[in-house]
């Protein structure tokens, strides 16, 4: 089983909120996060303890912060949500349910489906919303 695969949907919010500002040396507080996230510091607690044994996240004095792999991930997430997006967009669902909709599928997509999912879908730049669509393996420079 892939990584993303493994997350919930409330352990990506988390990691989008603390994508949010890379350039923080201090990270987020837990209150800062369950404000965030409109639920109890316990819970934020919980997700994040499962996060920490994942190595993407780090806390350290009450402070969390994304490691280079929570990072990583989370690009990658956001290349399943978007491409994802692109498909429902394609088959006609309205722009304000692609994210939705998108939402209900991208975690469970297999690397390789979304791959295959970009290609036909002629590598879109962007999602139905204008962000833009990290590039898949097939395009980005081989490694040395
Ligand atoms: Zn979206
Ligand atoms: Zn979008």
């Amino acid at each position: 089983m892939e990584l993303l695969q493994r997350l919930t949907a409330r352990q990506v919010d988390i990691l989008r909120l603390l994508a949010r500002r890379p350039a923080s040396p201090k990270g987020m507080a837990l209150k800062e996060l369950a404000a965030g996230l409109g639920i109890r510091p316990p819970s934020v607690l919980f997700h994040l303890t499962s996060l920490e044994r994942l190595g993407l996240v780090e806390r350290y004095r009450g402070k969390s912060q994304l490691t280079a792999a929570g990072t990583a991930t989370y690009l990658e997430y956001q290349r399943h949500h978007r491409v994802a997006e692109a498909l429902f967009a394609q088959v006609g669902l309205p722009p304000g349910e692609v994210c939705r909709a998108a939402r209900e599928i991208d975690l469970v997509l297999a690397h390789r489906t979304v791959e295959q999912l970009c290609r036909a879908e002629r590598h879109p730049r962007t999602c139905p919303h204008g962000d833009p669509i990290p590039p898949c393996r097939a395009e980005r420079p081989a490694r040395r």
